[in-house]
């Protein structure tokens, strides 16, 4: 998976987008919990496009809230599972 950047752009029209052309995610809010959603929204975008999955705008909506409540309900879990990733964490 490539580098995927995250761009504020307050001047955006709605709360995010994904730019396949830019490999880019911009949003136009950075209050809580609208940041966290949008992101995770485009980022499944992002995902979609990558590999062709050829989701819909309610599949889309359905994963970006069923992902959320996932880590909600399992807070700890998930923040080890971020962790295990970190190239700085040995
Ligand atoms: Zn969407």
């Amino acid at each position: 998976m490539q580098k995927l950047d995250v761009i504020y752009n307050p001047e955006l029209d709605g709360w995010g987008n994904y730019d396949a052309q830019t490999q880019s995610v911009s949003v136009s809010t950075l209050r809580f919990p609208e940041l966290q959603l949008t992101v995770l929204h485009e980022i499944l975008h992002a995902i979609d496009d990558m590999l062709g999955i050829k989701l819909s705008e309610q599949d889309v909506r359905c994963l970006e809230q069923a992902l959320t409540l996932l880590v909600r309900d399992n807070h700890s879990q998930a923040l080890a599972w971020v962790q295990a990733f970190d190239p700085d964490q040995k």
